[in-house]
């Protein structure tokens, strides 16, 4: 079923399943014969150039944008030209402030637009673009992974170098998938 113009956000941290969900959503609108796309940031090159890929091996073709302004507005100009219905963000973290008013506008443009994105970095301090969207969010999906220490649920994700927990002057943004990162409960989350 098609919400209308509608924000939904999914969130949570590394692993929780977040575009495992994307992927699911944009497939059911797909199956519903909905004209449907998914966008991806050029920086997030972890598995594929053109797919969405999940942790698990899922994945989906997607339109690649850049990290920048143009990034946005090409997410939007690509948008409305080709009248999609439905539009899915994948690490819509990675993008400008700018995204934020793009999405919400399109939305209430009357399309349905699904972002996903981590929360937290891994200082578990909130990455600004998601945190805008989830105060303006029509539906918040918010997902948790399991923690690698004690089986809990984790709601943070450890970033890890040479196998030790990275310390809290390290960049924010590095891209990477289980060989630096593990997702971690409050207790066992560290940041020396
Ligand atoms: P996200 O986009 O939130 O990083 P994905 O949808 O790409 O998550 O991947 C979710 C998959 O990651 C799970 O279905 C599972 O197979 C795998 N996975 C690996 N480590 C974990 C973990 N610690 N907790 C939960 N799932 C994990
Ligand atoms: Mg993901």
């Amino acid at each position: 079923m098609h919400p209308g113009g509608f924000l939904e956000v999914i969130t949570g941290p590394m692993f929780a399943g977040k575009t495992t969900e994307l992927i699911k959503r944009v497939e059911r609108q797909i199956f519903a014969k909905r004209k449907a796309a998914l966008f991806k940031p050029a920086i997030d090159n972890r598995y594929s150039e053109k797919e969405v890929v999940a942790h698990n091996g899922l994945r989906y073709e997607a339109f690649v944008v850049p990290t920048t302004e143009e990034g946005v507005e090409r997410i939007k100009e690509v948008t409305l030209t080709e009248g999609y219905e439905v539009i899915g963000i994948d690490e819509v973290q990675f993008f400008p402030l700018s995204i934020v008013k793009t999405l919400n506008e399109l939305a209430d443009r009357g399309i349905y637009v699904i972002a996903s994105g981590l929360n937290l970095d891994f200082k578990a301090d909130p990455f600004p673009v998601t945190k805008e969207l989830l105060v303006r969010a029509d539906n918040i999906v918010y997902l948790t992974a399991v923690c690698t220490v004690c089986g809990k649920p984790a709601t943070r994700s450890q970033r890890l170098i040479d196998g030790k927990p990275a310390p809290r002057d390290s960049p924010v943004i590095h891209v990477g998938g289980r060989e630096s990162y593990e997702a971690r409960c409050r207790e066992h989350h560290i940041v020396p």
